[in-house]
């Protein structure tokens, strides 16, 4: 059976389109052909129909079956519209039908605005919203953001996007906390010392400082994927796994989040990249590459330490980490446990265990004290591996098929951006003021010198 779906990419020719949105169709409509998509694309460049059509075939990519394709292309259309201007978007919503979903891959200041247009006209019944992040720039603008949001569409028909929600990360974290009796037991501070959420990016600017230079890491990694990731860590455990059972509880776990000892700048860390060789690839200062404007004062390198004020984590220092430009890409979380209170004497003290999971690629590690092969008192860390079943969809393909289902699990609900933001605006007002100073460190290196693991 096909479901029909009308999907309105706006900001068309822009490069999240380009380069996830259509590349992750491509693959949702391998793992699922029974969508039939009608694709509007809309920006201001002035496209041709054939130009629009090339770009659509060359983006849906490799992994899309010839027939979507060719299906996709047959119906598809490119507008060329304003998209703050009411009038064109009354036209643009009446060609489309009912429920169809707009997709906003627009510059953040075109997104307020056309929302704000949206509230001026009659929309069409089930319109299904995607936006994409920075959800607000502050915690009032993020207010601001979805009480206009709230005119337009009940809660759940607004997606906010945060591509590392993915469906593999979220199911692979709570399958593995709320099935297996050794490590539910384990998930406190009886036995947990410290966790450690890190992203940090084997990658440089690639070109992105336009988007990249206004945001930093804090708000471009932290304020948005990484709490909402340590959410998912700390959550307890929800009743189902339908949507408003798990983001209730993400919602929840945010609101017991607060800084370290509550002081922004003793639990912060910033730095920058300074030129280096990243790959084999010659690295320019941050401040040096091309969009970049050094009055910014941009960082490319985040820390920040947080806690949770429940009976359960009272203690537990939960330090998010990400940064661009690093010789190591780690993508995962580190539980730290404790050291056992008591080793039968004749043993060597044991090394406590460690269990590393993994997003990207998605594996469990756990490092397990093991009698040492030369002498059978001493104890040494084995460590036991497994891979973690991963999606055949890229993230933007999981993202198009929740949307296309109108299921919100894997988005970002509104009062979960505004405790995001609560939580880290201290930090970036403490930054602001100078309290905090901006370390420095080799692009392609571990990191700055003077910040020990
Ligand atoms: P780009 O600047 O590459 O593209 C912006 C798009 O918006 C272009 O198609 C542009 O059209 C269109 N546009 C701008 N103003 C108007 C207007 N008034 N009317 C109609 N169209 C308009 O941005 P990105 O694609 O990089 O990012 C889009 C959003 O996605 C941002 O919110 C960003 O934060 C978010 N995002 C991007 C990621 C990425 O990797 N690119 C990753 C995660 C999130 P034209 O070119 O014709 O002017």
């Amino acid at each position: 059976m096909t479901v029909p779906v009308t999907l309105a990419i706006l900001g068309a020719s822009g490069d999240l389109a380009h380069r996830l949105l259509l590349p992750g169709l491509g693959t949702l409509l391998n793992t699922n052909p029974e969508y039939e998509v009608t694709l509007v694309g809309c920006a201001v460049d002035d496209l041709s129909q054939e130009e629009w059509q090339e770009r659509v075939r060359g983006a849906l990519g490799g992994k899309c079956p010839r027939a979507s394709i060719e299906q996709v292309i047959a119906t598809t259309r490119y507008e060329q519209l304003d998209l703050t201007n009411a009038e064109a978007l009354r036209k643009l919503l009446d060609g489309l039908g009912d429920a169809p979903v707009l997709y906003l891959a627009l510059p953040p200041a075109v997104t307020f605005q056309l929302c704000e247009a949206l509230t001026t006209i009659e929309l069409p019944k089930g319109l299904r919203l995607g936006l994409e992040k920075p959800f607000g720039s502050d915690l009032a603008t993020a207010r601001e953001l979805n009480k206009i949001l709230a005119r337009l569409v009940p809660e759940n028909q607004i997606f906010r996007i945060d591509h590392f929600l993915g469906k593999s990360v979220v199911l692979n974290l709570l399958g593995l906390r709320f099935t297996n009796r050794v490590f539910e037991h384990a998930w406190n501070n009886q036995n947990i010392e410290r966790v450690e959420i890190t992203v940090d990016e084997a990658l440089a600017l690639e070109g992105r400082a336009g988007y990249y230079d206004r945001a930093g890491a804090m708000r471009d990694m932290i304020q948005s994927h990484l709490l909402l990731v340590l959410a998912l860590f700390a959550m307890e455990e929800p009743p189902s796994l339908n949507e408003r059972d798990v983001r209730d509880l993400i919602a929840l776990m945010l609101r017991h989040t607060h800084l370290w000892d509550d002081d922004p700048a003793a639990s912060s860390r910033r730095a920058r990249y300074t030129a280096g060789s990243l790959q084999g690839e010659q690295i320019p200062n941050y401040v040096d590459e091309p969009g970049v404007n050094p009055s910014r004062n941009t960082e490319t390198l985040a820390e920040v330490t947080v806690r949770i004020n429940t009976d359960r984590w009272f203690g537990v220092p939960f330090r998010l980490r990400s940064g661009k430009a690093l010789g190591d890409a780690r993508n995962g979380i580190t539980v730290a446990f404790r050291p056992v209170d008591h080793v039968p004497e004749g043993f060597t003290q044991a090394p406590p265990n460690v269990l590393s999971i993994g997003m990207k690629p998605a594996n469990i590690k756990l490092g397990l004290s093991t009698n040492a092969e030369s002498n059978r008192f001493e104890l040494n860390q084995s460590v036991l591996a497994t891979d973690l079943a991963e999606s055949p969809l890229k993230p933007y393909g999981e993202i198009l098929d929740s949307i296309f289902r109108g299921d919100p699990l894997l988005t970002v609900r509104g009062d979960v951006a505004e405790e995001c933001w609560r939580i880290v605006e201290p930090v970036l007002k403490a930054w602001q003021h100078g309290l905090v100073p901006m370390d420095e460190y080799i692009a392609g290196g571990a990191g700055p010198s003077n910040w020990k693991a």
